[in-house]
């Protein structure tokens, strides 16, 4: 099919202290892509790194025309830097992938094919994945619930090395949301994907840039942004719990007036609903904490403040078309 064939690839790469990286990056991409003599570009975006990697970005924007760097004025996280490179992007495909070297670069022709074959979103499977175990095991929890919540089976939503047909990127860049899980979004998105296996290594220089919390709040943003299924589920457990008290405090009277053994039910019995009342406290809890946090979802969208603020684009004079 003619309309499949990608004529012109955006690559996407949020960068946030990757200086240790960033030059052999820089010049995987660009070897791999010039290989595949097709047209593209290559966004760089700075989510406010202070390790020179700005600067970086800048002079390679500067010296190369396939470049352009894409400066935050400060850290906004990963998703958010994503989305203001999708701002930029002028491609047919758009290919997101991480800076620090995890996902070679070398893959990225298979992602190019796989999406002329008439996919509108590529996602990639890790082979072998090089991460550490608390890591996986986030994954893990994640993708499962990805899966429930999207009715999309893919294996390995946290793999960003993606590619997405341009109308997925603009119907993604129409959302509102402020705090979104860009390849959850995206298959919402998406007629047809696929997911192909790519290679996944070890991270070469520098820590993971997620600290715990931040993996806590992004795991939060998945759930919420997909789904209301757990406000649902809640109801259902209030249900069901309110239900399996009724039919204790039936049980109790009962035996209390019918058999006449109050006494001995009430010693043991108190600490019994003790027990079960801490466990209903505890459930109600919960369901108030998830409340709480699509709430304050709902708070941080309605205040409606730009999720990063560009400071300036780094392009090579006279490159535009
Ligand atoms: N990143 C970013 N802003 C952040 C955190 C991370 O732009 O606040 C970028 C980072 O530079 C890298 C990618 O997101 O290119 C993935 O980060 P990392 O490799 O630290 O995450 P992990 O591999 O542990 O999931
Ligand atoms: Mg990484």
């Amino acid at each position: 099919m003619d309309s499949d064939q990608v004529k012109f690839v955006s690559i996407v790469v949020p960068v946030y202290n990757e200086s240790g990286c960033l030059d052999e990056l820089i010049s995987r991409v660009l070897t791999t892509m010039r290989q595949t003599g097709r047209k593209f570009e290559f966004i760089l975006v700075d989510d406010g790194s202070a390790d020179g990697s700005r600067e970086m970005i800048s002079k390679a924007a500067e010296e190369n025309p396939e470049i352009v760097g894409c400066l935050l004025n400060r850290n906004y996280g990963q998703h958010s830097a994503i989305t203001a490179g999708f701002a930029q992007v002028r491609g047919d495909l758009v290919i997101t992938l991480d800076a620090d070297l995890q996902n070679p670069p070398e893959e990225i022709p298979n992602l190019i094919a796989a999406a002329e074959q008439g996919n509108d979103v590529v996602g990639t499977v890790r082979q072998n994945r090089q991460d550490t175990l608390f890591r996986r095991m986030a994954s893990k929890v994640v993708n499962y619930f990805a899966r429930k919540a999207t009715g999309v089976h893919m294996n390995d939503y946290g793999c960003m090395l993606r590619a997405y047909r341009r109308f997925v990127v603009d119907a993604m860049m129409q959302c509102n949301e402020r705090s979104t899980f860009l390849p959850v979004l995206g298959n919402s998105f998406a007629r047809r994907t696929c997911e192909i296996p790519v290679k996944h290594a070890e991270r070469a220089v520098g820590d993971s840039k997620y600290s715990f919390w931040k993996l806590i709040n992004l795991q939060f943003n998945l759930l919420t942004c997909m789904t209301t299924a757990p406000l649902r589920m809640t109801t259902w457990f209030g249900i069901f719990s309110a239900f399996c008290g009724f039919l204790l405090s039936l049980y109790i009277v009962i035996r209390r007036f019918a058999f006449a053994d109050g006494d001995t039910w009430g010693n043991f019995g108190s600490f019994m609903l003790f027990a079960v009342m801490f466990v209903f406290m505890g459930i109600q809890m919960v369901g108030i904490g998830i409340i709480g946090e699509y709430i304050g979802r709902i708070y941080t969208d309605v205040r409606a403040r730009p999720r990063y603020f560009v400071e300036k684009i780094v392009k090579k004079s006279g490159e535009d078309n």
